[in-house]
């Protein structure tokens, strides 16, 4: 019998979805993008003590055709949701996104016309992590969670689209 006979069927694509998977999401690259307090506790994350590169991801990129991971780190003003929607835009597929904090989330006490409520109204959101701000602590513990969530990701699916399939479907049910 023949090597082909004895693999099941789509064993290979499975085996080689999870060796993308652990590779994506052992080398993530942050795109260096801070918008308010938040922020603060996000550089913190990536210093000394708290020691990102344990996880593969030290490198927050100035570029963001070099990054693959937005963490919005902070409230989005009105004036700023096009050029966050930009530099996401510009950033690498496939991609992901933090929205860090309770601010970025859904606007937090900034209940006015200057802030967008919720930063999944400009780019589609991954992970909601709370607080005000969030300690280092959680925004790792986030950024764990991602992980477990891009090793089960397949390739070659268009992410928005699947998003935007899945909210018609369920507005249709
Ligand atoms: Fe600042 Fe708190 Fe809003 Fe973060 S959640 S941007 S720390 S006010």
């Amino acid at each position: 019998m023949g090597l082909e006979e004895k693999i099941p069927s789509g064993f290979l694509l499975s085996t080689v979805e999870q060796m993308a998977g652990l590779a994506r999401k052992s080398s993530i690259f942050p795109a260096t993008f801070g918008l308010a307090c938040c922020a603060i506790e996000m550089m913190t994350t990536g210093a000394g003590r708290y020691d990102l590169a344990r996880f593969g991801m030290e490198v927050f990129r100035g570029s963001p055709r070099q990054a693959d991971l937005m963490i919005v780190a902070g409230r989005v003003s009105q004036k700023m949701a096009p050029v966050l929607r930009q530099v996401y835009d510009q950033m690498a597929n496939p991609k992901w996104v933090i929205s860090m904090g309770v601010c970025a989330s859904s606007g937090g006490m900034f209940n006015n016309y200057a802030i967008v409520q919720g930063v999944d109204h400009v780019v589609p959101v991954d992970i909601y992590l709370p607080g005000c701000p969030p300690r280092p602590e959680m925004l790792m513990d986030a950024i764990i969670k991602l992980h477990a969530k891009i090793r089960e990701e397949k390739i070659g699916v268009n992410r928005e689209e699947a998003a935007r399939e899945a909210e018609e479907a369920a507005l249709n049910a």
